[in-house]
């Protein structure tokens, strides 16, 4: 049986010869690395003018859908909100008034709706819950900010362009 005892191993340095201490041959080799990484294609992108390209079933920022009328989609039904694993969604209904149909599909519209972005966890299941085909997951990815409050997200950012912009 092999002895459990520590083993040793015991180092010499071997005195460096002529070109060793020079260093010409190791700075040559480095210098040949460099070079050939110049002619090689970048792995790094200049974001964010540059940008990837994203996998098809990409989950990025949520928008709030309008219908073929250019009509808010959403009804407030709130099962997106109660779908959120990380209660990342506040919405609060509102009535259409007389005179909002063109503006809101239903009697009911959210007249509140706001996502904190940095409770969200992308996993789509608002989208998954929708009746109305009104949130999809399918913006760009959230910018960077400073402060924790510019991280909620509001009606302004969510609800997509009107037809006519
Ligand atoms: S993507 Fe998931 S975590 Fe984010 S708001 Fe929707 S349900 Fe909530
Ligand atoms: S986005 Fe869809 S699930 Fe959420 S409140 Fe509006 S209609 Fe309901």
């Amino acid at each position: 049986m092999e002895s459990l005892t520590n083993k040793k191993k015991v180092l010499e340095s071997k005195p460096l010869n002529f070109w060793e201490r020079a260093y010409l041959p190791a700075i040559a080799q480095g210098l040949s690395i460099t070079i050939k990484h110049f002619f090689k294609k970048p792995a790094t992108i200049r974001y964010p003018e540059e940008k990837r390209e994203f996998s098809e079933n990409y989950r990025g920022l949520h928008s709030l859908k309008r219908d073929e009328e250019g009509r808010e989609r959403c009804t407030a039904c709130g099962l997106c909100a109660l779908s959120c694993p990380a209660e990342a969604i506040t919405m609060i209904a509102g009535e259409r008034q007389a005179g909002e149909e063109k503006l809101y599909r239903e009697e009911k519209y959210a007249a509140v709706y706001e996502i904190n972005m940095l409770r969200c966890i992308f996993c789509g299941l608002c989208e998954e819950a929708c009746p109305k085909e009104a949130i999809y997951l399918d913006g760009d990815i959230v910018p960077s900010d400073f402060l924790r409050k510019d991280f909620i997200y509001g009606k302004d950012k969510l609800v997509e362009a009107p037809l006519n912009q």
